[in-house]
Parts: structure tokens; sequence; C-alpha cells
């Protein structure tokens, strides 16, 4: 290989790394992450609708929630009808209908997504109840 070949082959790695590199950080660490990450908001924003569903549920019953999870139906088809079957984005079922528990006063209640659904995250995670709010894990 003379030396012309050897100094273009050198400038040709050196590009590729320089100009390649942060593209394939991007694309095999970052983007991974980024869309579970994703996955876990609209998650956390499902559990955020399905609250404003419950409170108005309970706000029309005398401050009690949802006996089960069908009693809230009617206000899912009306207060959320973009998201009828509440299916939890990163496990594509609907985790939240076998999450849902309430207290035997009807005073309380939560809702979580029901599994390991989420990387990094305790199962049974995120979840919304009305004496926790929101939590992550
Ligand atoms: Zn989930």
């Amino acid at each position: 290989m003379s030396g012309k070949k050897v100094i273009l082959l050198v400038i040709g790695s050196t590009l590729l790394i320089v100009l390649g590199g942060p593209y394939l950080v991007g694309e095999v660490i970052l983007r991974p992450g980024a869309r579970e990450r994703g996955h876990l908001l609209a998650c956390q924003t499902a559990l955020i609708r399905l609250q404003r569903c419950l409170e108005t549920y309970a706000r029309e019953h005398e401050g009690h929630f949802p006996p089960d999870w069908e009693a809230l139906q009617p206000y899912i088809q009306a207060l959320d009808p973009e998201h009828p079957r509440q299916l939890c984005p990163a496990a594509g079922t609907p985790t939240y209908r076998r999450g849902y528990q309430v207290s035997p006063d009807q005073r309380s209640c939560t809702v979580v997504c029901r599994g390991q659904n989420h990387p990094g995250v305790p199962a049974d995670f995120p979840r919304w109840s009305t004496r926790e709010g929101l939590q992550e894990r």
C-alpha cells in the first residue's frame, strides 16, 4: 500500500469516527432509552387522564369511587374518548383495568400499571392513588 493510500485511509477512518460516532451513540445508546422514557411518560399521562375520570365519578357519587372498573367505563368514554381501551403504551394491554383497587368504603382508590412493563421501574409502577398521587416508583 502506497503512502498516499495509507493517508487517505487514515483520513477516511477519522472522518467516519468523528462524523459517525455521535450518530451511532444517538442511535444505539440514547434512542432505546428515549423510547422507554417516552412510554413511561405516556403511561403516566394515561394515569392522569384516569385520575380525572375517577375524580369526576367521585364528585357525582358523594365522594365514592367506582366499585369496579366497569362502573368507570361511561366516564372514560365521555371524558377520554380518544383512549377508550386505556392501554399502557409499553405493555400494549389494558394494564390499568387489572390494576384498579378501591377501599371497602370506596373513599380511596389506586390505579397501577399492572405488571413489569417499564425497564428500570419496579413492577406495578407507575401508579396513581388518592393518598399518594402519581408515583413513578
Ligand atoms: Zn405502563
